[in-house]
């Protein structure tokens, strides 16, 4: 019962950020008028460590476009969610996260978070799709490169 009320919030609080976005354009907008927030996305369901890595690993990157949100989701509800948004997960991949663009979610697997060298090669990955506003395994590689590259030059982040 529980898990259904929360499903319902979930695909409710996602309906109203797609219906937000229809007249924003992340392509259109100035970057002198809307400097990008370094903390102005929201990330549920992870736990402080992660969140606290997951941030200091996307102010590294200084991608082009950010996530309006980050969603850590238990196995099941990654399943259910991506076919939901009816998105076909590469087998290529470690299938660990997926990005949905008409919302600017990055939804992650948190009972398959690997390492946490891996989430920031992976989340690379997820910006590369915001960023080219694409659904391309190519071109969201091809815009990841540049923040992976931020990412092995940058000291390690300090997070414990
Ligand atoms: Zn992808």
């Amino acid at each position: 019962m529980k898990l259904r009320i929360w499903t319902t919030l979930f695909l409710v609080t996602i309906a109203q950020v797609a219906w937000g976005q229809t007249s924003t354009n992340p392509k259109l907008v100035n970057a002198e008028a809307t400097e990008p927030s370094v903390n102005g996305y929201t990330v549920l369901g992870a736990t402080f460590e992660q969140e606290t890595l997951l941030r200091a690993q996307i102010r590294i990157m200084q991608p082009d476009v950010y996530p309006l949100r980050v969603l850590f989701v238990p196995h099941r509800k990654y399943v259910d969610t991506a076919r939901t948004f009816r998105l076909h997960v590469p087998a290529g991949y470690t299938s660990a996260m997926f990005t949905h663009l008409p919302s600017r979610s990055v939804f992650i697997d948190s009972d398959r978070y690997v390492s946490d060298d891996s989430l920031g090669y992976w989340v690379a990955h997820e910006l590369g799709h915001l960023a080219a506003n694409s659904a391309s395994e190519s071109d969201a590689d091809k815009a990841a490169r540049d923040y992976r590259k931020h990412l092995k030059d940058a000291p390690k982040p300090h997070v414990h």
